[in-house]
C-alpha cells in the first residue's frame, strides 16, 4: 500500500480498494512486479474550476476532474461522471480501473476518467449544457482523439457527449468526432453503444453461468441501479428466460417474487425517473434488497455497495459487477469463502468500452458497421477475454478478480518495461 500526499483515502474508499487489489496481484507478476509502483501512481490528475451562469443570473462554481492513470498502452479512455459525491480520489480509482479494464480486454488504450461534483438533477438543460461545455473547455488541454477519449458514465449520456464533441471541435477548429464516444448516431456514434455495457454484463454472466452449471431460464435476478447498465442487462436476462425479482435505484426498492414484467416497468421508469411506485411489484425497505433470494445479483449503481455485512447476507450464486468497484475487498473475501462467484467489474462491464473502441475506430475510418456486426464482435472479444481470465484463475487458484488484474497488469507493465523509463 503506498500513499499520495494529495488524497486521504479512508478504509472503504475506492482508491484504497484499488490499491488492495493491486497488492493482491503483485505476487503473480514475476519480474514485472518491479514496475508495480507505476500502478499506484496516476500519471496525471487535472483539477478544474467550472463556473457557470445559472438561469437566475447567479454564478455557481463546480469542481471538475480528469485523471489519466496510465498511458503506457495507448491514449486514455474512460467515462465522465456527474454526481454530487464525485471527488478527486474517486476519479483516480475509476481511472485506474479503466487502465486495468482496457488491458484485461486487450484494447489499445490506457485508463482515464473524469467527473464533476454536481447533482445534475438540480440544473436546467441549458445550465447542464453550459456546465458540460465549460468543463470540456477546461480539460481540453489534455483530451483529444489521440490523447484521451471521454465517454458516458453515471448521469451522462449521448447528448452530453454531443456537447463535449462540439465544444472540443469549436475550440480546435476541426470537427473531431473521435474525441468522445457514446455520441448520438448522427454525430459518429456507434450502433449498439447505448446498451453495450449491459450487454457485456449479460454476456459475461451467460458464460459464467454456463461454466458453473447455472441455468438462465428461470434464474432469479436482483439488480441495483436501473440506469443505462442495469436496465439493459435486466432486459437481456429477461429475454434469456430469467426472472427479474428485485430492483433498487435511487428512488426505492421493489420486489416481485414471480419476476417483473419489464415491458411495463421500462416505460414506468422513463416516465417517473425511477422504479419506485411501479404497480407490478411491492415496495420493500432499501436494506432488504441484500437479503433477496436470487441466483444472480447485479450491482449496477455505485462503488462500495457490497460491504462485508451485506456480503454475509447475500443469497446469490454469482455477483455480476455492472458498476465499477461495487465490492469492498473484505466483502470480496467473504463472497469467495461462501462460494459465491464474483465476475469482476473490469471484465463484467467492459462491453461499454469495447463498443466505445469500435466507435472510435469507425470514426477514424468514417465507415460504420451494422448493429449485428457490433454485437457479434463484442460477444467475441468479451468471451475471449473472460476465457483467458478464467484459465488464469484456474492455473493459480485465485479469484477471477485477481486473475483479471494479473492478465491486465502483465500487459500494462510489459508495455511499461518495453517503452522504458523516460528520459
Ligand atoms: P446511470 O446514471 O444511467 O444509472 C445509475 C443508476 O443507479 C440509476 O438507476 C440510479 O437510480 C441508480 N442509483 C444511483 N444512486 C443509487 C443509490 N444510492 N442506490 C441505489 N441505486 C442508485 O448510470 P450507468 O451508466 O448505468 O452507470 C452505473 C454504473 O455502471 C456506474 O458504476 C458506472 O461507473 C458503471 N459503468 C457504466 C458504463 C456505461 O457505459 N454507462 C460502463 C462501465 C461501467
Amino acid at each position: 500500500m503506498s500513499t499520495l500526499s494529495y488524497i486521504q483515502p479512508t478504509a472503504t474508499s475506492p482508491w484504497r480498494t484499488y490499491l488492495t487489489q493491486v497488492d493482491r496481484v503483485l505476487p503473480y507478476l514475476g519480474e514485472l512486479a518491479r514496475w508495480g509502483e507505476t500502478l499506484k501512481h496516476p500519471k496525471r490528475a487535472l483539477i478544474v474550476d467550472v463556473p457557470i451562469e445559472l438561469d437566475d443570473g447567479n454564478v455557481a462554481h463546480f469542481e471538475g476532474f480528469r485523471v489519466q492513470h496510465n498511458l503506457s498502452r495507448g491514449p486514455g479512455k474512460g467515462g465522465v461522471r456527474f454526481h454530487q459525491d464525485v471527488t478527486l480520489e474517486e476519479v483516480m480509482a475509476l481511472a485506474a480501473w479503466m487502465s486495468i479494464k482496457n488491458a484485461a480486454v486487450n484494447l489499445p488504450y490506457g485508463g482515464a476518467k473524469g467527473g464533476i461534483r454536481v447533482d445534475p438533477a438540480t440544473l436546467s438543460k441549458k445550465e447542464l449544457e453550459r456546465l458540460t461545455r465549460r468543463y470540456t473547455s477546461e480539460i481540453g488541454i489534455i483530451i483529444g482523439p489521440q490523447n484521451d477519449i471521454p465517454a458516458p458514465d453515471l448521469n451522462t449520456n449521448p447528448q452530453i457527449m454531443a456537447w463535449m464533441m462540439d465544444t472540443y471541435s469549436m475550440n480546435t477548429g476541426v470537427t473531431a468526432t473521435g474525441v468522445v464516444t457514446g455520441k448520438p448516431i448522427h454525430l459518429g456514434g456507434s450502433l449498439g453503444r447505448v446498451k453495450a455495457t449491459g450487454r457485456g454484463v449479460f454476456v459475461t454472466g451467460r458464460e459464467a453461468a454456463r461454466r458453473i452449471g447455472l441455468e438462465l431460464d428461470g434464474a432469479r435476478v436482483a439488480v441495483q441501479g436501473f440506469g443505462n447498465v442495469g436496465s439493459a442487462a435486466a432486459e437481456l436476462f429477461g429475454q434469456a428466460g430469467a426472472k427479474i425479482v428485485a430492483i433498487q435505484d435511487h428512488t426505492g426498492t421493489i420486489l416481485n417474487d414471480q419476476g417483473m414484467d419489464l415491458a411495463d416497468l421500462m416505460p414506468h421508469v422513463r416516465a417517473h425517473g425511477g422504479a419506485s411506485g411501479f404497480k407490478g411489484a411491492e415496495k420493500i425497505a432499501g436494506e432488504s434488497f441484500w437479503d433477496v433470494k436470487c441466483d444472480i445479483l447485479i450491482p449496477a449503481a455505485l462503488e462500495g455497495q457490497l460491504t462485508p455485512e451485506r456480503a454475509r447476507r447475500a443469497c446469490a450464486k454469482m455477483v455480476l459487477e455492472g458498476a465499477n468497484g461495487p465490492t469492498l475487498p473484505e466483502a470480496d473475501d467473504i463472497l469467495n469463502e461462501r462460494g459465491i462467484l464474483v465476475v469482476p467489474d473490469v471484465i463484467c462491464n467492459a462491453g461499454g468500452v469495447t463498443v466505445s473502441y469500435f466507435e472510435w475506430v469507425q470514426d477514424f475510418s468514417s465507415f460504420f458497421w451494422t448493429e449485428d456486426e457490433i454485437n457479434m464482435r463484442l460477444d467475441k472479444i468479451v468471451v475471449g477475454a473472460l476465457k483467458r481470465i478464467w484459465e488464469t484463475a484456474d492455473r493459480h487458484r485465485i479469484t477471477l478478480r485477481t486473475a483479471a488484474f494479473a492478465v491486465a497488469c502483465e500487459r500494462i507493465l510489459t508495455a511499461r518495461a518495453e517503452r522504458g523509463l523516460y528520459p
